[in-house]
């Protein structure tokens, strides 16, 4: 059952983690680069389906969480990062965060130690051309690129232990595009 996809105007604004690897950028779980410009989803599963990533059911798209995380989670290791994206195309909310058809990078946030880290971070942020702002502004830094996703359209947390809603989690879909964005080449 899918509720019907109301059309957004603006793209999305998320918030991921990378590791630095020298300059660049990688996703967590993969050795995905995310260099400067438009990244789309591809399906690598197994799990063979009509239509693009993100496909419901399966584990494709590009993820980003609602909020940022918290400040300390990227400051224990040498090469975790924190920034924030814009999404757009296909994208499919969960309790907790969202997988997209395509996003970019729209900014990082300065870790809290200076030294190497600090400045791999900030070249990378000049290699993807984007403000490394203090993590405190992270969000409203994002927010020119595009708007939060409202709770009231997130998913339920169906975690045991919390006040459950009834039913199944069917993941609500919409869509957005990305006209207040400029495409970069
Ligand atoms: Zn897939």
């Amino acid at each position: 059952m899918e509720a019907a996809a109301p059309d957004l105007i603006r793209a999305v604004i998320g918030f991921r983690q990378w590791r630095l690897c020298g300059p660049e950028l990688r996703s967590l779980r993969a050795e995905d680069r995310w260099s400067r410009g438009v990244h789309s989803a591809r399906c690598l599963s197994d799990a063979s389906h009509d239509g693009p990533a993100p496909h419901n059911g399966c584990t494709c798209g590009l993820y980003a969480w609602y909020a940022p995380p918290p400040r300390t989670a990227s400051a224990a290791t040498a090469d975790l990062v924190a920034g924030a994206v814009a999404l757009w195309g296909r994208i499919e909310l969960h309790a907790h965060g969202m997988r997209a058809e395509h996003a970019m990078v729209v900014a990082l946030a300065l870790p809290l130690s200076w030294g190497a880290k600090r400045r791999r971070l900030l070249a990378a942020a000049s290699a993807l051309e984007v403000p490394a702002v203090p993590a405190r502004r992270l969000k409203a830094a994002a927010l020119a690129h595009g708007g939060l996703v409202p709770k009231s359209m997130r998913p339920p947390d169906l975690t045991p232990n919390k006040r459950a809603a009834p039913g199944e989690p069917a993941p609500a879909r919409w869509y957005a595009v990305a006209d207040g964005l400029k495409q970069r080449r």
